[in-house]
């Protein structure tokens, strides 16, 4: 039975990892003179299934600090001393010290301080073991937005041996993940819909009115007006803003709603205006009643060639550009980016330096926190306080239920925004306010290990919308063969499914996006795993259940990666003002303080790779 055997799993690590205090034992705990615990034989984390993501054990200590303003009272002070303390082992915290270690020297001692029980953040790897073959699937961060690289970001991916090119070429063409064409099925469910349906066929086409829009919407088996009119929509039969001038027309896209402009221009109901969910959840963590309309063409969604002249150019150039917009990935995400980056920081950790040889090379995690390497990286340390002293900073952290405290010339905080103002009470206090004004969006991503593909390839290619589902997005792990690695689901192999849910849920009232994250993010905290893997279940079963998907016999395993801090906060046209430049929350939140210095892709305002990089390579200079 998954969730036993899923949660058992998960809880061994914790408990290996000493992690299954309270907070509140753990603060009351004394003090420990001994050095933190290495890492137990075999870690490896990779491979765990059931909650991850934000697992048990990695969050109680910052939410007893930001809920109820709770620290430790004494700290063990460690005999270690660094250059450089990096608080967080995501992308930007590792970038922060490649860099570092450019601009200052190799042998600088640098200590990476990282809450969870696995270093890369939301560059997560989930690993399934299949009679002896590894089968890989995306646990958080997916693919590289390389149309906006930075200069900082190609140099350094092509120093840690990512080669764009070369990758690229490894991947299936056509695959949703990365293509903005892919053809994809979309998936009405029998609750919301009557019956359960798929349809397949180019919806990106079809929703800018191309040639299979007839065809695919007249499949959906919609009400016939409500067909007649999405047809209309997408085709751009009239102008729904003939009233209004050019300038009107585009401040009336930018400050309308696009279930309001869907409804009361298009004449959509509910049920068809849910079939935009999708996109709208998977890249904005809500719904199309907080996106306005134009935000929602941008996503693809129909209605450009019914806006004007403008919107019809926008939309054949839309259809021009998507061609050539392709986002590389690796079999496991940007987790194997992480993965690279590490194994250059603490070469001792794995053999190999190419992007091909790392997808299958052994970690070991027992060399990740070795005394005498420069770099050191500690897992399951949660950091409590940052404070500048005379000449040094001040680092306390709390490991297995111990406080600790370690000494650094310099620190930077690679975590997220609307914690550090909890770990460094110095701050000034509209400096505080600023980091906190975003919300990170939940997300949750699932992958599902499927013993045969057989139902799902019986039942077209493994890339479905799901709107008004659980999980709104499906689509079949990475296809991407890359060194030895080879992927699978093809016929009856093993497949794995890439499940995404966002929890935030729709505007009732007032609220914004940022008030409807936060009711997501403590959804996501309510919810048991065993709750995720009821939808995965259902939903599985109503989708492919026709051709021959049986839940209890074809799910060998179930890791559900809980984002309840999830993408960095982007600002939206509804909800947040135009700022000026150099006057946006992030940017005014992330002045370096005395000694410490503020990276995390939430301090560039972006949620990507490149804001991640970025973010170290200003902070790194900074501390100069
Ligand atoms: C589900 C999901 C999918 C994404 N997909 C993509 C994608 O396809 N492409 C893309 O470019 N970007 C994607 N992103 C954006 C992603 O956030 C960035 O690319 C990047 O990984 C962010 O890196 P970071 O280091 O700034 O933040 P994080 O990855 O969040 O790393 C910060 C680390 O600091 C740790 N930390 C926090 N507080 C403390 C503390 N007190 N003590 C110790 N450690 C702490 C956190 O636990 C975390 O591990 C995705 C994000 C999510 C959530």
């Amino acid at each position: 039975m998954i969730t036993r055997r899923d949660f058992l799993n998960g809880a061994a690590l914790t408990v290996a990892a000493g992690a299954t205090l309270s907070p509140w034992d753990m603060l009351a705990m004394e003090t420990s003179a001994l050095s933190p615990k290495g890492l137990p034989k075999g870690y490896y984390p990779p491979a765990l299934t059931g909650m991850r993501g934000s697992h048990k054990g990695s969050f109680e200590v910052a939410h007893a600090l930001a809920w109820n303003g709770q620290k430790p009272k004494k700290y063990a002070p460690l005999e270690e001393t660094y250059d450089l303390v990096i608080v967080g082992g995501g992308m930007s915290g590792l970038a922060a010290a490649y860099l570092y270690r450019q601009q200052a020297g190799a042998n600088k001692k640098i200590l990476i301080l990282e809450n969870h029980d696995d270093f890369g953040g939301h560059a997560k790897r989930n690993e399934f073991d299949v009679g002896g073959r590894m089968l890989l699937g995306v646990g958080g961060s997916v693919n590289l937005e390389t149309i906006s690289f930075t200069d900082t970001t190609e140099r350094v991916l092509g120093e840690i041996g990512v080669d764009l090119e070369r990758l690229d070429a490894a991947r299936e063409p056509g695959y949703l993940l990365s293509n903005l064409d892919a053809k994809s099925g979309y998936f009405l469910n029998g609750e919301q819909y009557g019956q359960n349906k798929i349809v397949h066929g180019d919806w990106e086409d079809a929703w800018r009115g191309g040639a299979q829009c007839r065809e695919l919407v007249g499949a959906l088996g919609l009400p016939a007006d409500q067909q007649q009119r999405l047809i209309a929509l997408a085709e751009g039969e009239k102008d729904l803003l003939d009233d209004l001038s050019l300038t009107e027309t585009m401040r009336y896209a930018e400050s309308t709603p696009y279930d309001e402009f869907l409804r009361s221009r298009a004449g959509l109901d509910p049920a068809t205006i849910m079939l935009f969910d999708p996109y709208h959840k998977i890249y904005m963590g809500f719904g199309p009643d907080c996106a306005s309309t134009a935000e929602s063409f941008l996503l693809g969604y129909p209605g450009m060639r019914s806006v004007g002249m403008t919107g019809k150019l926008g939309n054949s150039l839309w259809g021009m550009a998507k061609e050539y917009i392709r986002f590389p990935l690796f079999p496991d995400g940007n987790a194997s980016i992480a993965r690279m980056m590490v194994r250059n920081l603490i070469p001792g950790i794995a053999p190999g330096s190419s992007m091909e040889d790392v997808i299958d090379a052994p970690f070991d995690y027992s060399q990740l926190d070795r005394a005498g390497s420069p770099v050191r990286l500690r897992l399951n340390s949660t950091v409590v306080n940052v404070e500048n002293a005379d000449e040094s900073v001040e680092v306390s952290y709390v490991q297995n239920g111990k406080a600790y405290k370690v000494s650094a010339k310099k620190s930077i905080l690679a975590c997220y925004n609307g914690l550090i103002p909890h770990l460094c009470p110095e701050l000034p206090e509209a400096q505080k306010e600023n980091l906190k004004y975003g919300v990170k969006i939940p997300l949750v991503m699932t992958n599902v290990l499927l013993r045969s593909g057989a139902s799902v390839n019986a039942s077209g290619p493994a890339q479905y919308h799901c709107p008004g589902s659980f999980y709104s997005v499906v689509t079949k792990a990475p296809p991407v063969n890359l060194g030895n690695y080879v992927q699978s689901g093809q016929g009856s192999e093993p497949l794995v499914l890439w499940m995404s849910h966002a929890p935030a849920p729709p505007r009732s009232g007032q609220e914004n996006s940022r008030d409807l994250y936060r009711l997501g993010r403590h959804r996501l905290y309510r919810m048991p795993f065993a709750e995720y893997e009821e939808g995965v279940k259902k939903q599985l079963t109503a989708m492919f259940g026709a051709n021959g998907f049986d839940a209890e016999r074809d799910i060998a395993a179930i890791t559900v990666n809980r984002w309840s801090h999830g993408y960095t906060y982007g600002y939206t046209q509804l909800f947040d003002p135009e700022w000026e430049e150099g006057q946006a929350p992030h940017e005014l939140g992330r002045k370096p303080l005395g000694r410490i210095s503020i990276a995390n892709a939430d301090a560039e305002g972006g949620a990507s790779l490149q804001a991640a990089i970025e973010a170290a390579a200003r902070a790194v200079r900074e501390l100069g």
